[in-house]
């Protein structure tokens, strides 16, 4: 730390990104990104694109905002392209909390929601999570503030139907409901269709997960106009030009080519029923994911052990050491390949460790 430092960030715990390894010899099922390449649509419009980088990129994001809305059946103005959903995260969190209105979120969440609380020094409340890892519907009906639900939850895998996400907006039409669905794809149930009906709710979702561009940096928020306009102010504010060029090209491209994007999720969906499966026979308990990973733990052998040993054996899952998950990883569905070289390292370690 300088000594010039504001005051403000000197506790402030930055976000951890999953390790990105140096050599290519590591099975990676540590950071949710996908096992496929990009649309090669969307590959051939980023290169097209090259081509004019010495302009500005759009700054209202038209033919991409309008591809996205059309795809959701919303209109232009109900929808805000970010640089990777975090910014829409981070708009929200700049937008619709402060010392009156705290942000709240589940004590196992997404670990952004805390660092966006505590760098804008807003106001805080977690809420437990279920003795079972489920989202508390009930405290987040009594809960004041703006909420933050990720929909399936991540690290956790599980998610709240639309009937439950409704209770919830209900409880209070007064208070801001954000649902980050940067998982919704891989088979939970998204709140879009609820933005007619319910003027207090904001969903979000990205390109990192399953339509394989976690490295173009692209997600979206979507709810009323009002709503978009606000966070508009943060982004004119922030940095007008926030999606480039290169990524919007690819963003248009993936959106021309979504039966590449249902193929993949639906493969990702066959190889973590697989996983799932086969880490169950072998004695863990797996939380049902509804996610591109999923969640589990031995009785036998501590998750931060495994963890270790696939790491010595060049894979790596992501490892929690907060107290209520320490036993668990996150581990990324990958290709059917990738996960039997961890199934059959998993095999081994068990052998080893009991
Ligand atoms: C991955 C993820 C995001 C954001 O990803 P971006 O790459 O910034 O779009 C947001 N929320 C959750 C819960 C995530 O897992």
């Amino acid at each position: 730390m300088s000594r010039f430092l504001s005051q403000r960030l000197r506790s402030l715990e930055p976000y951890t990104p999953g390790e990105q390894p140096k050599t290519t010899d590591f099975v990676k099922l540590n950071t949710n990104e996908s096992p496929f390449p990009p649309s090669p649509k969307a590959q051939a419009a980023a290169a097209e694109a090259a081509k004019k980088l010495h302009l500005y990129s759009d700054p209202t994001c038209r033919a991409l905002t309008q591809a996205v809305a059309d795809h959701l059946g919303l209109g232009f103005d109900n929808v805000l392209m970010t640089n990777g959903s975090d910014e829409i995260l981070s708009f929200a969190f700049q937008c619709f909390c402060d010392s009156e209105t705290p942000a709240v979120f589940a004590d196992i969440t997404y670990g952004f929601y805390e660092v966006f609380a505590r760098l804008y020094c807003l106001p805080y409340e977690k809420i437990p999570l279920n003795e079972d890892l489920s989202l508390p519907v009930e405290a987040f009906c009594k809960a004041k503030g703006t909420l933050f639900i990720a929909n399936p939850n991540a690290p956790t895998g599980l998610s709240l139907s639309t009937a439950q996400i409704e209770s919830i907006l209900q409880s209070d039409p007064h208070r801001l409901v954000l649902i980050d669905e940067a998982y919704v794809d891989f088979g939970g149930e998204s709140c879009i269709p609820l933005l007619s009906r319910y003027s207090n709710l904001l969903v979000t979702q990205t390109f990192s997960k399953s339509r394989s561009m976690a490295g173009a940096r692209l997600g979206f928020g979507a709810a009323s106009e009002e709503i978009i306009r606000d966070l508009n102010t943060v982004k004119y504010s922030t940095n007008p030009y926030n999606v480039n060029a290169m990524t919007m090209a690819a963003g248009l491209g993936v959106m021309a080519d979504e039966e590449y994007t249902r193929a993949n999720c639906r493969t990702v969906m066959e190889n973590r029923a697989y996983t799932t499966q086969k880490l169950r026979d072998m004695g863990f308990f797996v939380t049902d994911s509804q996610t591109n990973f999923v969640f589990a733990a031995h009785p036998q052998c501590h998750g931060a052990v495994i963890a270790q040993k696939l790491k010595e054996r060049k894979i790596l899952v992501r490892h929690f050491t907060s107290p209520r998950i320490a036993n668990f990883n996150r581990i990324t569905i990958g290709t059917k390949e990738q996960m039997d070289t961890l199934l059959q390292a998993l095999e081994q370690i068990l052998k080893e460790e009991n």
